[in-house]
């Protein structure tokens, strides 16, 4: 690679050595003529004698394309200044000066192109000139001649496609004024096209007859007219001769065919409104016209959102579609006039007066309820079924999914709410053996058997409640549940009575239902045990305070006995109560005993053993006379620990008694 850069630097080398030695002045002429700029310029001079020249200026003093047309013949006019290098030359100046000479080239453009092309012509030009010294010494210089175009116009036509009514090009293309053929490229380059080629007559209009047309309730009516498909324009008659301005007659536009729900069956638009007096709904394009035709009694439906002021003062109905927005209602303090409110939509604003409003079960949020009366509460708005007293409307607010019974409203306004019927008014629960109603359900069973319920929430007409959540457990024993479905089993039920609670829940609002089962049976065992804070006792020495159980279930009573045989017998066991204690030394067996409870059996402990030693046996007393040691207290006594002394009135001889200090102790250790 690098052996072959070299050998090409080379023979570089060589060229520009062969070259002929000749300088050259920065001289450069140009001219404009027709459409194109022409520039004159040199690439070599020198004298006859083949000495280097040198040019001066050069300057293009005219260009004359005027016989093109006829022979294709163009003559270039110049100036040129120019001498030689070699200072023995006779063309050779020392100063500044140089020799002049005005020039004429003419040549002939011999592919008739020049019109469109851009020229590049060299030519070399031989002038003679006089010596003072007598005779002549040629001067010759190699011109180039260039044009950045052609010497002709050329003009754009835009591509139009089956015009009408005029001629067109079929595509975009330039003209040369030239020699009138036709170029797809802007630079006149490629095929010569003739004007057959790309230009065409008219092809007349593309005509398709459409027939009249009455107006319907979005279009107006058309006239019969011709269409020209190619260029679009409508016609009044067939051959394409009277354009027309319009199509369009002037009959007033359709009514609104409105189906059974309010819709156009032609546009899709929504009626304003519809109202229902005695025959069927009968829908308005406005509001007013709805409102208008509203009679005593009737019911309004609202259809499409509505931002204005709906007043009403006689009695009717108003029903709001889901989906539409009414922004205000309001029910005056009129007489004999109550309006019924069935919101499926959105009440943006509702004010009336107690006794004027009622609002009824729907889906709809309002936003705000008022009520005008002074010390009136909303919460008299809410139906109530007059009939049953368990069917009746809460409000629901809607920021923190309370609850409000109408007794609760007791405010003028409640905001962001809805009005409804509790989502469920009782809930039943089934199963083989279940008795009871709307809430209260018992059952009984044997232990062992399998049992299962099912419960189902009712509206406050007996319906089945929707997307409920039921929670099953113990009463008292929420933390623990049984069931989170609407079915609870148990099997192997456990002989006892306990009382099941059901819960059901949906959208914020909860009821529950009882279950009171009875299952007959031996009841199961407690299973617990019994501890003894020690297990070497004195005699006298209280026992209960050392007794405790652990485990024991139901909050069971318990007795705590001292066993007589060889195994608990409570009925004739010994009961230890609070003053229980040992009189005399030896072992006993000590049970705990827990009576019977709804779920469990009374239940002895495991016995537990404890031995009492004798040492509290030194009864030694230092009195004589009248006295007994009956309803003494006596204090346990170790044998080491201090003894407490009390200060006592003691017979010291058959009539005196004095005061003296003591006490009565019995040992509890071995000492
Ligand atoms: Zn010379
Ligand atoms: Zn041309
Ligand atoms: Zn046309
Ligand atoms: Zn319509
Ligand atoms: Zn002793
Ligand atoms: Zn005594």
């Amino acid at each position: 690679m690098k052996k072959r850069l070299i050998s090409i630097l080379l023979s570089l080398c060589m060229v520009l050595t062969l070259l002929p030695a000749t300088v050259l002045s920065a001289g450069v002429g140009t001219s404009k003529a027709g459409d194109a700029a022409f520039t004159l310029s040199a690439s070599s001079a020198s004298c006859a004698d083949g000495h280097t020249g040198e040019l001066g200026s050069i300057q293009v003093t005219g260009v004359d394309i005027s016989k093109w047309k006829l022979d294709k013949k163009i003559t270039i006019q110049y100036d040129v200044q120019y001498r030689c290098t070699d200072s023995s030359c006779e063309l050779y100046h020392s100063d500044d000066s140089f020799f002049s000479y005005s020039g004429k080239h003419t040549f002939v453009d011999t592919n008739a192109e020049f019109c469109h092309k851009k020229i590049s012509e060299s030519f070399t030009a031989t002038i003679p000139t006089d010596l003072t010294s007598g005779g002549a010494k040629n001067f010759s210089v190699s011109f180039m001649l260039t044009s950045d175009k052609g010497i002709y116009e050329s003009v754009l036509h835009e591509q139009n496609v089956n015009l009408c009514t005029e001629n067109y090009y079929s595509v975009r293309c330039w003209e040369c004024t030239g020699c009138e053929y036709f170029f797809t490229k802007g630079d006149m380059s490629g095929d010569k096209l003739t004007k057959d080629n790309v230009y065409f007559h008219p092809v007349g209009h593309k005509l398709n007859n459409v027939p009249a047309k009455d107006p319907t309730c979005v279009g107006k009516g058309t006239v019969e007219y011709w269409h020209c498909e190619r260029c679009t324009r409508n016609f009044g008659d067939e051959q394409g001769t009277s354009e027309l301005t319009t199509i369009e007659t002037n009959a007033p536009l359709a009514a609104h065919r409105y189906d059974a729900n309010g819709a156009c069956e032609v546009c899709n638009r929504k009626a304003a409104a519809g109202v229902q007096a005695n025959a069927g709904m009968v829908w308005y394009d406005t509001m007013g016209k709805a409102l208008t035709a509203l009679t005593d009694g009737a019911q309004l439906s609202i259809n499409a959102d509505y931002a204005d002021t709906i007043t009403l003062n006689h009695t009717c109905t108003v029903e709001v579609k889901a989906g539409v927005t009414a922004a205000d209602i309001r029910i005056e303090n009129a007489e004999n006039c109550v309006v019924t409110i069935v919101n499926n939509g959105i009440i943006s604003n509702l004010s009336g007066y107690t006794g004027k409003v009622v609002l009824m079960s729907a889906g709809g949020t309002y936003g705000k309820v008022i009520n005008q009366t002074s010390g009136g509460n909303v919460g008299s708005f809410l139906y109530g079924d007059p009939e049953d007293a368990n069917k009746f409307c809460y409000y629901k607010n809607l920021t923190n999914g309370k609850w409000i019974l109408p007794a609760e409203a007791t405010t003028n306004t409640q905001s962001n709410v809805k009005v409804s019927y509790a989502p469920m008014a009782y809930i039943e629960i089934a199963g083989d053996g279940v008795t009871g109603s709307e809430g209260s359900y018992a059952f009984t069973t044997s232990s062992g058997n399998t049992v299962a319920f099912t419960a189902t929430a009712k509206t406050a007409d007996g319906e089945d409640s929707a997307n409920i959540a039921y929670k099953w457990y113990y009463d008292g024993q929420d933390g623990t549940i049984l069931s989170e479905k609407a079915e609870l089993t148990i099997e192997n039920i456990k002989a006892g009575n306990r009382t099941v609670v059901c819960m059901a829940t949906a959208d914020d609002y909860s009821i529950s239902a009882k279950l009171v089962i009875t299952v007959t049976g031996e009841k199961e065992s407690q299973s617990f045990t019994l501890s003894v804070s020690k297990t070497t006792v004195g005699i006298r020495e209280k026992i209960l305070p050392l007794l405790s159980v652990e485990g024991i279930k139901e909050d069971a009573a318990i007795t705590y006995y001292l066993m007589n045989g060889d195994s608990p017998a409570p009925e004739s066991d010994t009961v230890i109560d609070e003053n229980f204690a040992f009189a005399q030394t030896g072992t006993g067996s000590i049970y705990a005993y827990t009576a019977e409870t709804d779920n469990y059996a009374a239940t002895a402990s495991a016995p537990v053993s404890i031995t009492v030693t004798p040492h509290a046996d030194h009864c030694i007393c230092g009195g004589m006379f009248n006295h007994t040691h009956e309803n003494v207290e006596w204090q346990a006594w170790d044998g080491k620990s201090e003894i407490k002394y009390e200060q006592k009135w003691v017979q010291v001889s058959e009539y005196t008694k004095q005061g003296r200090y003591v006490a009565y102790v019995y040992l509890t250790g071995n000492v």
